[in-house]
């Protein structure tokens, strides 16, 4: 089983924050009514993504890759025991 670090509660997945760019098409219609209409959400690639803990909301990584071997890991020790 994945124990968190931080709280030691027991959890099977972690809740990712990432940075997208929204793009909108903006215009003002002939009533004044301004519209937004969505075109795009791209990934802003400045690596800030962090992956925290779902019981205590605590930031356990800030890389995918951290994460994803902290979730096999925990995996893999499963097996094995
Ligand atoms: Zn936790």
């Amino acid at each position: 089983m994945t124990v968190c670090p931080k709280c030691k509660k027991e959890i099977t997945y972690l809740v990712a924050h990432s940075t997208v760019i929204e793009t909108y098409c903006f215009s003002v219609q002939e009533n004044g009514d301004v519209d937004w209409e969505h075109e795009d959400s791209s990934p802003c690639d400045n690596n800030d993504d962090d992956f925290c803990c779902p019981e205590c909301n605590e930031p356990l990584f800030y890389s995918q890759e951290q994460a994803k071997d902290f979730l096999l890991n925990s995996a893999n020790l499963e097996k094995v025991s």
